[in-house]
């Protein structure tokens, strides 16, 4: 499997944080033949133009990391967006890559599909045992309806999906955004701008209780990389490191990596979400993958990024 260095890989997201860090992935190890469209040149909720590129590029394998994303904040204020867009995408990249005869695709789902009080840490065989954390729970359905998609292809027409399900990720590429974003790089960005402006205190939604798992972008690409060559089941595969700390930890860590000494204030008007949501990495690290990088490596290696996206010289 993935033999080929010429093999025809198509990498849906390519530009988002997951996708241009397959991408980067793919390029390292020496793949030279990766189709890649941004979304004004293919419209991947559109299902004639999905099934027109497919027909007429064939692609042998497909990562499909376009996805609608975003923080507690844009899941919970569009929930009809993220449910259908998602749906959308996923529906139509999962069925043309099936009629136009795709050798393997991987789906990339979220740790956010398991339901909202799951035993710690979680497990794949959790998934469907209990009610969804509200916040995201439509952005959650439409993902595991992916993986329903998946499994029932790989079932009835025996077609060779991975459903690969991430934990929190960041690094190049994120957004930034002070309201949509995710945790980690919207408090890159607050804790900046404090820091700038001499700001004496960042607020930080929540509680800062809520325990959360951060893997590196690029520590997930080469896991999808590995899986694509490596796994043949459509069963899902956690992606993490099945190491966790509090949003305070998580807020204390950048501070220090920004070197801002003001004060954390928590802003408990704002959704804490799920208390805790720590993977079991058990699955994949017996296929022989690990994450490198760590917490603390990977929010500098996020800071520069940031700092690269509004153009201010890095450190
Ligand atoms: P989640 O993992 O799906 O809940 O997504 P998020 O990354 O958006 O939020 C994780 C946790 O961080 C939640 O408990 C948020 O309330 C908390 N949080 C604290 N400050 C922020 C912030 O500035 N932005 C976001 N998105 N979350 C924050």
């Amino acid at each position: 499997d993935l033999k080929d260095l010429d093999a025809k890989i198509y990498v849906a997201g390519h530009k988002g944080m997951v996708g241009s860090a397959i991408e980067r992935a793919l390029i390292k190890q020496g793949y030279t033949n990766i189709i890649k469209r941004t979304s004004k040149q293919l419209d991947l909720t559109d299902k004639l133009e999905v099934d027109h590129f497919f027909a007429t590029y064939k692609p042998d394998y497909v990562f499909l990391a376009a996805a609608k994303v975003g923080g507690i904040m844009a899941n919970n204020t569009y929930p009809a967006d993220f449910l259908v867009q998602n749906i959308n995408i996923q529906t139509n990249v999962i069925h043309a890559s099936m009629v136009n005869k795709v050798k393997k695709l991987l789906f990339l789902g979220s740790s956010c599909i398991y339901p909202k009080l799951a035993p710690q840490p979680i497990k794949e065989e959790y998934l469907l045992t209990g009610a969804l954390e509200a916040t995201n729970d439509a952005y959650a359905i439409a993902k595991i309806c992916g993986i329903k998609m998946c499994q029932a292809y790989a079932r009835q027409y025996g077609v060779n999906y991975i459903n690969a399900m991430p934990t929190n990720l960041y690094g190049k590429n994120d957004n930034y955004h002070l309201e949509n974003s995710h945790v980690l790089p919207a408090l890159i960005r607050k804790i900046h701008e404090a820091k700038h402006a001499g700001t004496p205190e960042v607020t930080v939604w929540g509680t800062g209780t809520p325990k959360r798992e951060f893997l590196y972008a690029d520590d997930l690409a080469e896991a999808c990389v590995h899986l694509m060559k490596v796994y043949n089941s459509s069963e899902i595969v956690n992606i993490g490191t099945g190491e966790d700390l509090t949003i305070k930890e998580l807020a204390t860590t950048i501070s220090k990596t920004l070197e801002y000494d003001g004060n954390l204030i928590f802003d408990v008007s704002k959704p804490d979400g799920t208390p805790r949501k720590l993977l079991d990495v058990s699955r994949i690290k017996n296929t022989g993958w690990e994450p490198k990088v760590e917490l603390e490596k990977g929010v500098f290696l996020a800071y520069q990024d940031y700092l690269e996206q509004i153009d201010y010289p890095k450190i």
